[in-house]
């Protein structure tokens, strides 16, 4: 495949934009060599600069889980956009959309849509703080709940794959509240609480951790969260940014039964257009501004482009009762693909799955927290993005990133990528 125009408008960007991209991820820094510069995309495919064509495994990280340039969301938003862009107003399809994702996910009486995940975030900490009137948080580590400053604490993503984990600029007076704690060990947990009695006011998680790669929840953990919190009076803030509309309807809480207190939304709720959600029952939602005390607001906050792509999303998700099941049979299909053509290849590796969130480890030893996904050869998964990206197939540029699965993806896709690992394990 020819780079050449990629390469071109890499270096162009580079002189204009800190190194060349708005998101770190994107800069291939983890993976070595230059970013492929998207022209379009549509259904399972992105197209770049050049006119190479990939099976897409990124999907604007996880927001195009019904393909790209999906019909009814980019219908809705052509016919929104002639009749205004952005009043600061009220409108009546906020209400609409409110309505909608309060009816799919369980246990939200209210929601407050803001612009991105980290918003979400953000602001339910703030939220989970002041209704509380307790400072500290607990956090994961390797877990991604977006960059504000609270959470820059050995976070996922791309904070990963940079090795920065704490980032210069948050002050050690904000880093002192944030409480880590190893994924899927609740001891650590326990003993937080008994060293910060009374202090604590929320554990935030990823139900389901997708900045480490794909890491399940062990059976019985989030259960044993929820039984901590109540204990403890602090709130069980669930990040479904990444998990959210996406392993169910109603998230990672309908798929484990397990009932958490702020729900943060993110990625497919906007279906492509910058969006974030926080929800929460009344009690706790009615704490927030106008209502009460917490502070938090947007100029674009329910925009209205932004809403109706949120909309046409969540009501094609609602819609379609089949929807989960094909995603999930799709991804165990490509997970067995992929298992038996490293195996063939001796390939030393572990796949995480839950739904359709997977993640590919260079290790053969269990990945279920952030020490064990940092044992990942790394140099391995280069050649193998490399390798796959020659083929064209667009996984994440960085080990430490899920694959989101898409329903445009079809069965023929799926063994054309099972057969561009098998060729690409053989040079591995
Ligand atoms: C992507 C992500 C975020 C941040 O969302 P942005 O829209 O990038 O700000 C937060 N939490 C999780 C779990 C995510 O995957």
């Amino acid at each position: 495949m020819l780079y050449q125009r990629s390469s071109q408008l890499f270096a162009e960007a580079e002189k204009v934009i800190p190194g060349g991209v708005n998101s770190p991820v994107r800069a291939f820094k983890g993976v070595g060599g230059t970013p492929i510069f998207a022209k379009s995309a549509k259904g399972a495919y992105v197209y770049d600069e050049d006119g190479n064509r990939y099976i897409d495994y990124i999907n604007s990280w996880g927001p195009m889980i019904l393909g790209h340039a999906f019909q009814p969301v980019v219908d809705a938003v052509i016919e929104k956009t002639k009749l205004g862009t952005s009043f600061g107003m009220p409108t009546e399809l906020e209400t609409k959309i409110a309505d909608l994702a309060v009816s799919m996910v369980p246990n939200i009486d209210k929601i407050r849509f803001v612009s991105s995940g980290t918003e979400a975030c953000m602001s339910a900490i703030r939220l989970a703080r002041g209704f509380t009137k307790k400072d500290k948080i607990i956090k994961f580590a390797g877990c991604y709940h977006g960059h504000s400053d609270s959470f820059l604490i050995q976070a996922g993503s791309g904070a990963s794959t940079f090795g920065t984990p704490n980032s210069p600029g948050v002050t050690q007076g904000t880093a002192k509240d944030t409480l880590l704690a190893n994924y899927n060990n609740i001891e650590n947990v326990k003993s937080l609480f008994e060293s910060n009695k009374n202090e604590i006011a929320a554990i935030i998680i990823e139900p389901v951790a997708g900045n480490m790669g794909c890491i399940p929840p062990k059976e019985g953990f989030l259960e044993d969260l929820r039984q901590v919190c109540d204990i403890n009076n602090a709130l069980l803030i669930f990040d479904e940014v990444m998990t959210g509309f996406r392993l169910a309807k109603g998230g990672a809480q309908e798929l484990f039964s397990v009932e958490a207190d702020i729900v943060c939304f993110g990625k497919v709720i906007g279906g492509g257009l910058p969006v974030g959600a926080f929800a929460a029952r009344n009690e706790i939602m009615n704490y927030l501004s106008p209502l009460g005390p917490v502070y938090q607001a947007g100029t674009l906050s329910g925009n209205p482009l932004a809403m109706a792509a949120g909309f046409a999303m969540l009501q094609s998700l609602n819609d379609d009762k089949n929807v989960f099941n094909r995603l999930e049979n799709k991804t165990a299909y490509l997970h067995k693909g992929i298992q038996d053509v490293l195996s063939k290849n001796s390939i030393d590796f572990t796949i995480n799955r839950v739904g359709s969130m997977i993640s590919v480890h260079f290790d053969k030893n269990p990945v279920y927290d952030f020490n064990t996904a940092k044992n990942g050869d790394n140099d391995t998964f280069k050649k193998f993005f490399h390798g796959l990206l020659k083929e064209g197939v667009y996984i994440a540029p960085s080990a430490y990133e899920t694959w989101f699965i898409t329903d445009a993806l079809t069965y023929e896709d799926l063994d054309f990528t099972i057969q561009a690992i098998d060729k690409v394990s053989k040079q591995l």
